[in-house]
């Protein structure tokens, strides 16, 4: 069924404890986009500048199921960057620099062609922007919204009128903290659901996930990375992951997309698909990432976390 995503298309510079990567391809749009791509289709609502390179647009190119008809590029604009610096541990990280370019104008608008969609993640950007979204897309059956530290210290007025407006939140863990002065994961999860939501995903880097839905709790643990080269994205992928796989199973007539059980299957998808996103620097290794390989991690995935 149809998915749709709005968020930011980045111009990244990342610096690891082993590398760095230099005016790279990022943006929560982009890691989501291509992440849900090995499900389905997804629709893609954000907006660029005139200094967004080509072969950034050839990249995006390449994921075939991305359909980029919603991506608008603004001539006389900049693109959204954003710099970070890693820890140590790869788990936390520091913003070094965000220029909103374009995000600080109109926002972009859902084509026509995409105002049927069903199923809607409101990828990281102003809360504002997401809700406008909304409007749009009067057929939606499952809505799902990212935040971060970012959003809630600027616009958490925006931020809470937007939950009473969705099925679902994903965050870090460090951001639940924030937006509810709660350190315990499960208790800052049930105020949450007291703002709007159905279920929120506490996600905790190396240390997986936890669901807190209306209907139960689980938690899924990381998939135990070797590799770990740029964790850029992992929360982008994995919600790609989730919406993709929540998409692709939902086209069974009367299936409830939000229900507890649904939920916690997409959680895998997601965990799976992020484990190779951060096993490079942007999108370079879902770009060469097979169906075969994801579907062989997925299935050793299900193995280790079986009980
Ligand atoms: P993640 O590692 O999943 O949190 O996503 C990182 C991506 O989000 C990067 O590629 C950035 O371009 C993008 N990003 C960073 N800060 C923001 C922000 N405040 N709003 C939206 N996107 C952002």
């Amino acid at each position: 069924m149809s998915l749709i995503v709005t968020g930011t298309i980045g111009i990244d510079t990342v610096y690891t404890p082993t590398g760095h990567g230099e005016r790279i391809l990022g943006g929560s749009c982009t890691y989501f986009a291509a992440a849900a791509s090995f499900y389905g289709p997804v629709r893609m609502v954000a907006a660029v500048g005139g200094d967004f390179p080509p072969e950034f647009m050839a990249t995006l190119g390449h994921f075939r199921n991305v359909d980029v008809a919603g991506l608008e590029v603004r001539k006389g604009s900049k693109t959204f960057a954003w710099g970070g610096k890693y820890r140590d541990d790869m788990n936390s990280r520091d913003t070094l620099f965000t220029e909103l370019g374009v995000l600080a104008e109109a926002p972009p608008k859902v084509p026509a062609s995409f105002a049927d969609s069903r199923f809607v993640f409101l990828a990281n950007t102003h809360p504002g922007v997401q809700a406008g979204m909304l409007g749009q897309l009067p057929r939606r059956a499952l809505t799902v919204a990212d935040t971060m530290d970012l959003w809630i210290n600027v616009a958490k007025p925006e931020l809470l009128a937007l939950l009473k407006q969705v099925d679902g939140l994903v965050l870090n863990y460090d951001e639940a903290e924030l937006l509810t002065g709660r350190k315990n994961p499960v208790t800052a999860g049930r105020q949450i659901l007291g703002l709007g939501p159905r279920f929120v995903v506490i996600k905790k880097g190396e240390h997986g996930a936890l669901l807190v839905h209306r209907d139960g709790l689980a938690a899924l643990p990381a998939y135990p990375a070797e590799k770990v080269i740029d964790p850029t994205g992992a929360g982008d992928s994995f919600a790609g992951g989730m919406m993709g796989s929540l998409a692709a199973a939902g086209s069974a007539p009367g299936a409830d997309a939000g229900s507890f059980d649904a939920i916690r299957r997409a959680l895998v998808h997601g965990t799976v698909v992020a484990s190779f996103n951060i096993e490079a620097f942007s999108l370079d290794r879902l770009r060469t990432l097979t169906r075969a390989e994801l579907d062989a991690r997925y299935n050793e995935y299900a193995a280790m976390v079986r009980v």
